[in-house]
């Protein structure tokens, strides 16, 4: 199968003025498209990895009887093809509360400004590009990770349920270096909790 981008559910500039409308467009329209460019270039060669899910394909990276170079492309456009779908999806200009996720942070983190506190610290902290998750194991637990380029908590044999883009491209034209700011303002349009 042809990947392709998931329908955004509200427009560029629906974030504003927390993210700004040119930051969405440049980042749907041509980075996550090359992701997605890329992971279709690297699974054309494999029909038959094409048919499976890729959120397996990443769990399973490791096994896959292919030559390392195609499992870095898919790893690193795999992963961004699935990264940015999710977070495209957790975010939205009005909040949609998700009680079971807040209940769990609650039980995990102890509250949840404690969890946004932990959270950023992670965020600003990752060196370099990378990702800020929330994800789950196998149990349900939730657990936070920093993990760079786009390695996909799935790497781990973890469910994503959260994450925060931190490459510069994310933020840059609106926010520059000032990433702490830009985290801050995520927050308010992040709609799970
Ligand atoms: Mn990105």
């Amino acid at each position: 199968m042809k990947y392709t981008l998931p329908e955004l559910s509200y427009s560029f500039d629906a974030l504003e003025p927390y993210i700004d409308a040119k930051t969405m467009e440049i980042h749907y329209s041509k980075h996550h498209q090359t992701y997605a460019d890329k992971l279709n270039a690297v699974l054309e060669k494999y029909p038959d990895l094409a048919e499976k899910p890729l959120e397996d394909l990443l769990r399973g990276l490791d096994g896959l009887s292919i030559p390392d170079a195609d499992k870095l492309a898919l790893k690193n456009h795999g992963g961004g093809f699935l990264n940015h779908s999710l977070y495209w999806s957790v975010m939205g200009p009005e909040k949609e509360i998700d009680e079971r996720l807040v209940n769990d942070i609650k039980d995990t983190f102890g509250s949840v400004d404690e969890f946004k506190k932990q959270f950023t610290d992670v965020a600003v902290k990752l060196f370099g590009s990378g990702w800020a998750w929330l994800a789950r194991d196998e149990n349900g637990k939730l657990h936070m990770h920093g993990l760079p380029n786009q390695d996909s908590p799935l790497l781990h044999g973890h469910v994503p349920i959260i994450g925060l883009d931190v490459w510069e491209h994310a933020y840059y034209l609106k926010y520059q270096n000032k990433r702490p700011e830009y985290i801050e303002n995520w927050w308010k349009v992040l709609k799970l909790i």
